[in-house]
């Protein structure tokens, strides 16, 4: 069985988000870039299915700029066996477009299994993994906290409001990975070196014959409103009266 894992690189986790002066956008510069934190659950998982030996192949793929190869060679020290990168330097590259290219290399991959993040924490779109589905006309499951692989098919728990439920797919079938499917590996230094000489396939969309051009117009970015500060009340009382007065109690 071979899996296919479309990683995105995105602001890091970790880093304070800042608006651009002029609204346009979210300013990257200078700022620390890593794999998208449920991509990396999402080939978490891929690598345990291999580590398991019901998978036999673990093909990551990214859509980006020249940077993103950082985020392939990343994966690849995780563990994949090889990365394919489709290149293209366009400032924005929205779901749709994306869900287009991964089909694309679908086409020729031919994977079994293609798991992605659930979201990609920059944007938030949460799209790509369900339009791809519909593009392919294949079985999704969303959000996947738990992967069981039977025979042709894949058992799918997955996190939904109140609780769990388990979806039956045949494969080939496409799945989204939530946070709480795994705890994803840290490179080690030999794999970081290894890496380095596994096989990173380059090619674009124009290759692809894909048209990423937007369909949206971003109109305006803003910071979220500051909040404003709290009082200390002196008893429970005056806390009781301060609810009433606004309407809360
Ligand atoms: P989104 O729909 O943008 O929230 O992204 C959902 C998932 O689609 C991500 O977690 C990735 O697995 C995949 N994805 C999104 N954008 C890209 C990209 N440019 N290259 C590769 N995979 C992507």
């Amino acid at each position: 069985m071979k899996i296919l894992v479309p990683v995105k690189r995105v602001v890091d986790a970790n880093v304070k988000i800042r608006v651009k002066p002029d609204g346009s956008g979210v300013d990257t510069a200078n700022v620390k870039m890593s794999m998208n934190p449920f991509d990396e659950n999402a080939l978490e998982e891929a690598l345990r299915l291999r580590e398991a030996g019901t998978a036999t192949e673990v093909v990551i793929v990214t859509v980006g700029s020249e940077k993103s190869a950082e985020t392939l060679r990343a994966g690849l020290a995780m563990g994949a066996d090889r990365a394919i990168h489709v290149k293209t330097e366009a400032p924005r590259i929205e779901p749709l477009a994306v869900a287009k290219v991964l089909k694309a290399v679908i086409a020729s991959e031919a994977p079994d299994l293609v798991i992605l993040g659930k979201q990609a924490i920059d944007d938030d779109n949460n799209q790509t993994g369900q339009m791809l589905s519909a593009l392919l006309g294949w079985p999704q499951a969303t959000f996947a906290s738990k992967i069981v692989i039977g025979a042709g098919t894949i058992d799918v728990t997955r996190e939904v409001d109140g609780g769990h439920e388990t979806l039956r797919l045949a494969l080939p079938a496409l799945v989204t990975a939530d946070l709480r499917l795994n705890e994803p590996r840290y490179a080690s230094l030999p794999n970081i070196m290894k890496a380095k000489k596994k096989p990173l396939d380059e090619t674009s969309p124009e290759t692809l014959g894909v048209d990423i051009a937007p369909r949206l117009t971003v109109l305006k970015t803003t910071e979220p409103a500051g909040r404003t500060a709290g009082i200390i009340v002196a008893s429970a009382e005056e806390l009781a009266a301060k609810l009433k007065q606004a309407g809360v109690l």
